[in-house]
């Protein structure tokens, strides 16, 4: 259990959350109506809200780059709806793997990159065979040489446009991406005879970035390496990709357990009490992510190579377009419920450590009230969170939890309940 002393990661004020949550009450008439014609438990996509992410997005790195690309990460939500919405938008597709790349195909995309390790050959195929549309972004130099003999086996003459993806950090699981950026100069030597196969740019990603400061390091190093390089190299870069991994700026929101302090509590196997507090940690607004980004770069990178900057947001764009909607459908005590979806619906334990507020929109009021709100998996980890913002809380009531668009609706598991519906709105 937190106490008052408690001085580690700040607490969500009240302040920040109270109005998150009216904004969402004042529309609960929309989501209502969306759940009696698509019944419970739903998804619910807000493609507004979507649209008007991808424009502050590249608004934001518009204002000071002059040259940029934006790609969503497939990934982070795969439903065809939101690459659909976000291609007309402008954003082109990065895409993971040949499920993902044939998804970006068949909706149309005419700018996808393809970035990933382990591309099997059919995979690598796909992209050779639609590279009018595809940058192939390489992991590895074993990548490149079987890349090397499809291309040769193909009968296209055009050539197959690619990068590479340099390891941001030599050290740990980061190290499976991409190659160490001291192994360039090899890189240019296999690659800029190639007729068939054509450099075009850099890419490197880092997540669950907070803050810029892990992209700035990696930009100074890069600024490094690049000056030492042959020229015929840096004239031929067209573009250089700084990932993805941006934050909401909301920042992240936890519940006690997902804090380093209750994470170490949990080590010492004491119990966790459900609590009405709950915590945040800062993230840094995205239009000051660009300027950020934009100094370090125009600083580092611009005087040894001017060219396109792609950006490859995936939890930024979606997470607060996609909302989930289940129903009450026992009341086991004043403290108690069980809902008609599990976290199946979502893939993971989400709730255990991460802090969303759950909204009864049935009995909607700003005031938060303790109460287990539990699915209907056979598993007590089944949790969807510890208190509801509401006036009371009874079977049939119908509840949302916001901002589930990123690394959710992706990793849903046919486990025990069947998948929620879906809705466009
Ligand atoms: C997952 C991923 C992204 C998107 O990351 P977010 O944290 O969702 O922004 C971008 N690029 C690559 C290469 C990725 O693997």
């Amino acid at each position: 259990m937190s106490d008052n002393n408690y001085q580690g990661t700040p607490l969500l004020p009240k302040e920040v959350l109270h109005p998150f949550v009216a904004a969402y009450f004042s529309r609960k008439h929309i989501y209502q109506a969306a759940c009696q014609n698509h019944g419970s438990p739903l998804w619910i996509l807000e493609s507004s809200v979507l649209k008007e992410n991808a424009r502050q997005f590249a608004a934001a790195f518009n204002h000071f780059f002059d040259k940029t690309s934006f790609y969503f990460a497939i990934k982070s939500n795969n439903h065809p709806e939101v690459s659909a919405t976000l291609l007309e938008s402008g954003f082109g597709l990065d895409v993971s793997s040949g499920a993902e790349l044939q998804t970006a195909l068949t909706l149309g995309a005419n700018d996808i990159i393809f970035s990933g390790p382990g591309k099997t050959n059919e995979e690598l195929g796909l992209a050779i065979l639609h590279r009018d549309r595809t940058t192939l972004l390489l992991d590895s130099f074993g990548e490149l040489e079987r890349l090397k003999a499809l291309v040769s086996r193909s009968d296209d003459i055009n050539p197959v446009r690619v990068g590479i993806r340099l390891t941001t950090n030599p050290n740990g699981l980061w190290r499976k991406f991409g190659i160490i950026p001291e192994k360039l100069p090899t890189f240019w030597n296999q690659v800029k005879n190639l007729s068939t196969i054509q450099f075009k740019g850099l890419q490197f990603h880092s997540s669950w970035n907070l803050t810029p400061d892990r992209q700035i390091e990696f930009i100074m190093l890069l600024g490094n390496i690049l000056n030492n390089m042959p020229e015929d190299f840096n004239q031929s870069i067209e573009f250089i990709d700084v990932g993805g991994g941006y934050w909401p700026g909301e920042g992240e929101w936890l519940q006690f357990a997902g804090t380093r302090e209750g994470i170490a509590h949990k080590a010492m196997d004491k119990n966790l009490e459900p609590v009405e507090t709950h915590y945040i940690i800062p993230a840094t607004p995205i239009e000051k992510f660009a300027q950020t980004l934009f100094n370090a770069i125009n600083k580092h990178i611009f005087p040894f190579v001017n060219c396109r900057i792609c950006f490859e947001p995936g939890r930024w764009i979606c997470h607060s377009a996609m909302h989930i909607l289940f129903t009450i459908v026992d009341k086991k005590g004043h403290d108690l419920v069980i809902t008609d979806a599990g976290t199946n619906a979502i893939g993971w334990e989400r709730f255990e450590t991460d802090y969303f507020p759950i909204l009864n929109l049935s009995r909607s009021a700003l005031q938060e009230k303790l109460c287990s709100v539990l699915g209907s998996l056979c598993t007590p980890h089944d949790v969807w969170g510890y208190t509801y913002f509401g006036n009371d809380i009874q079977v049939g009531d119908l509840l949302m939890i916001p901002c589930q668009g990123a690394y959710t609706y992706s990793l849903c598991q046919n486990f025990i309940k069947p998948l929620p519906g879906f809705v466009k709105i």
